[in-house]
């Protein structure tokens, strides 16, 4: 396929996204990028060296000693997260993280900071890149745009599956309070909130299988190449 294409797919916490866009990139030879992952690692960052940030001047001396990259690990076959030379695509999928995330997503220096790399990062097109504003506000002119949602129901059961596995004393409860928080937060925030672009897709995923989603992904990326 010689014209690469950008594709965003943003929507609510724990809709799939990720998956979805790990799969059509995989299947088309395109990077996946997953944004949400840059969030969390500032996040991480923040928590270990006790970053207040409620103060604007720590956020940005922070920022500053902040490096993040993704590499591609050829045993499992995905891209990873380091920050500053460290692997923590694992550490940053905490609970702990989940929880703070959101309130560091909405200061106004962290996303132009994520913001300007991942525009960077999409500067050669043939990417998918997961999130929440990254058709409204990352690449605004992307060729094909989803919009990602499923019944909270089912999104909370798919995460507590994902969670209980590495820890048993998870509750139902927990994670869905913070599905709820992060989407509260996300949608109402002043930068960049999380909204459906007006050009997007809307795939709701609540009764389809992995399969059935990416078939449906695919035949919208033909339709347009
Ligand atoms: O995608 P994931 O659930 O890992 O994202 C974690 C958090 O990062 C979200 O709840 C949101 O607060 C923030 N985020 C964001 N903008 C993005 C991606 C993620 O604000 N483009």
């Amino acid at each position: 396929m010689a014209n690469k294409i950008i594709i965003t797919i943003d929507g609510w916490s724990s809709c799939g996204k990720s998956t979805l866009a790990r799969q059509l990139a995989g299947k088309l030879g395109y990077t996946y990028i997953d944004s949400g992952a840059m969030y969390r690692a500032i996040t991480l960052y923040f928590l270990r060296n006790h970053v207040d940030w409620t103060d604007n001047s720590e956020v940005d001396a922070a920022l500053k000693n902040i490096g993040i990259e993704f590499r591609f690990n050829e045993k499992v076959q995905q891209s990873e997260i380091y920050l500053n030379g460290e692997n923590v695509e694992y550490v940053i999928r905490d609970l702990v993280i989940a929880e703070k995330v959101s309130d560091v997503a909405a200061i106004a220096a962290v996303r132009s900071f994520a913001v300007a790399q991942q525009q960077k990062l999409g500067e050669q097109k043939g990417i998918v890149m997961d999130g929440r504003d990254i058709g409204t506000t990352v690449f605004p002119h992307a060729e094909l745009k989803i919009f990602m949602t499923a019944d909270i129901a089912v999104r909370v059961e798919r995460r507590f599956k994902e969670f209980v596995e590495k820890n048993p004393n998870v509750t139902l409860e927990e994670v869905k309070n913070n599905l709820e928080m992060r989407d509260y937060i996300d949608s109402h925030r002043e930068v960049s909130p999380l909204r459906k672009a007006s050009d997007a897709i809307v795939l709701d995923n609540t009764n389809l299988n992995m399969e059935e989603q990416l078939e449906i992904a695919l035949n919208l990326v033909n339709e347009l190449l």
